[in-house]
């Protein structure tokens, strides 16, 4: 399917800054609801343009849930939501919620299904799907889109006047591109995401093109991102997985907690939990540099630690012979079990397991229990799935996605400061704000044109 339209009128009704999730959904809404709401009142057609830097429209859709694309999450309710007033997001997610999305998609020939924990993807298991069917209904809309367009600036352009009568009742907008030239728009949605992933586009130009205007940004942090520990620790235990539970500790208090699947690194801890306690870490570093940080993983969940203690002393009893090394092998991962006599016992790896006191064996059963590191911090931007932080949402009206301090101008998705957790929690978020900001921006057009 071709992507870029050829011919770039020089003034449109709106372009909207970002071919990617929320970007492409707020163009769609906008042409439907000028079509379906405003149309029969208004002549003419409404000319929307797609500015995209990247060379094609929405790649990082592409790279969503592994390529199979976690459209969206039967919990995305507005409560499950983060930023500095996590409160915004009620209002795209009340009136585009997860319900309105999957029809919305249905409707477009996506069939969803839904899977562990409220995560829903498309049953075809492709991102490339969802790509597809967005860029038809594009083309069916006629709406136009420019890729390899960065955009690079953003300037109001008051009305003119013709004496005391403007002649026109709005002032527009000036986009400068990055080519040099520049487009002209009555309304603009900045939907250029944040700061997460920049390989696949989004590098937080939108920060950079607001900011002028006068609005402000909640400091940008990585979030759904590894964590980096302290003392290449982990480096022994790289590619081991372990179910387990995670607690995240800071000081003496405990700011997260999670359960699932971990994965040691070299650098530290991977895996769904791990992202999913990442925006926590991000945040108490950021606010908080003396008390340390710890994360504590039971390697053992199921297993009360009396319990384990037990079967511990029971092996020692059955096999007195046998080397510390092995001691803990079937109850948890070998290279684990030597990693944990090494940290909790400091004794060598080969004297028998009759020597051990039973303060040590209590030692040995609580390393299981609670396998200590401390977090030194998260991987970069570049590793990160999502950006907490962004555009400060109190200068945006939260039901319909417009500046309060720019009239004209919209943004959503992850360039304001909401973000979600690991599971389809993003993604909706897109959709459901680039709906709205679609919508609300093609009611302005139509009160702009009667
Ligand atoms: C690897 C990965 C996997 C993910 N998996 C999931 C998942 O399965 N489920 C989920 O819910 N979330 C997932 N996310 C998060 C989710 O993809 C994002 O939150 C969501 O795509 C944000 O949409 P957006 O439209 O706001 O921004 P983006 O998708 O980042 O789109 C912004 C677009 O704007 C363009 N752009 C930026 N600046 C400019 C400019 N100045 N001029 C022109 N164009 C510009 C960019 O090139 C980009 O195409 C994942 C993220 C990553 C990185």
């Amino acid at each position: 399917m071709t992507e870029t339209t050829a011919r770039r009128p020089k003034r449109v009704d709106l372009v909207v800054v970002g071919g990617g999730a929320s970007g492409l959904l707020a163009a769609i809404s906008a042409a439907r609801t000028w079509h379906e709401q405003t149309a029969p009142a208004h002549s003419g057609p409404l000319n929307i343009l797609i500015l995209e830097r990247n060379d094609k429209i929405g790649r990082k859709i592409l790279a969503t849930g592994n390529g199979r694309c976690n459209l969206t999450n039967a919990l995305a309710v507005p409560e499950a939501y983060y930023g500095r007033d996590p409160r915004f997001c009620r209002g795209a997610l009340h009136r585009y919620d997860v319900k309105a999305t999957l029809d919305f998609f249905l409707d477009l020939g996506l069939v969803c299904r839904e899977e562990e924990d409220g995560r829903i993807y498309p049953v075809c298991q492709q991102a490339a799907a969802v790509v597809d069917l967005l860029l038809q209904e594009i083309q069916r809309l006629h709406i136009a889109t420019q890729t390899q367009q960065t955009v690079v600036s953003l300037e109001p352009i008051e009305p003119v006047y013709l004496g005391s009568q403007p002649l026109e009742k709005a002032p527009h907008w000036r986009l400068g591109l990055a080519d040099g030239q520049t487009q002209d728009a009555t309304c603009v949605i900045l939907a250029t995401g944040g700061m997460a992933s920049p390989n696949l586009g989004s590098d937080g130009s939108g920060y950079r093109l607001a900011e002028p205007l006068g609005h402000h940004v909640v400091e940008p942090l990585p979030a759904l991102v590894q964590l980096t520990t302290a003392g290449r620790k982990t480096a022994a235990l790289s590619g081991i997985r372990v179910e387990c539970g995670l607690s995240l500790v800071l000081g003496n208090q405990e700011i997260g907690r999670e359960s699932g699947e971990v994965l040691f690194t070299e650098y530290g801890l991977s895996g769904i939990p791990v992202l999913q306690l990442s925006r926590t870490v991000s945040v108490s570093l950021q606010e908080n540099s003396v008390e340390p940080l710890h994360i504590r993983l039971d390697l053992l969940p199921e297993w009360q630690e009396s319990a384990i203690e037990a079967k511990i002393t029971q092996r020692i009893s059955q096999n007195p012979a046998l080397h510390l090394a092995d001691l803990l092998t079937g109850l948890v991962h070998r290279k684990i079990g030597v990693y944990l006599a090494r940290e909790a016992l400091h004794a060598a790896l080969d004297q028998p397991v009759r020597t051990l006191t039973p303060r040590q064996v209590k030692s040995l059963a609580r390393a299981i229990k609670q396998l200590e590191l401390t977090v030194t911090g998260t991987k970069d931007f570049s590793q990160a799935q999502v950006t907490a932080g962004g555009l400060d949402c109190r200068e945006f009206m939260p039901d319909c996605l417009e500046s309060r301090l720019k009239p004209g101008l919209f943004a959503a998705g992850e360039l304001l400061d909401i973000d979600g957790a690991c599971g389809g929690f993003n993604l909706q978020w897109a959709w459901s704000s680039g709906l709205l900001a679609g919508a609300s921006a093609a009611h302005l057009l139509a009160r702009l044109r009667s």
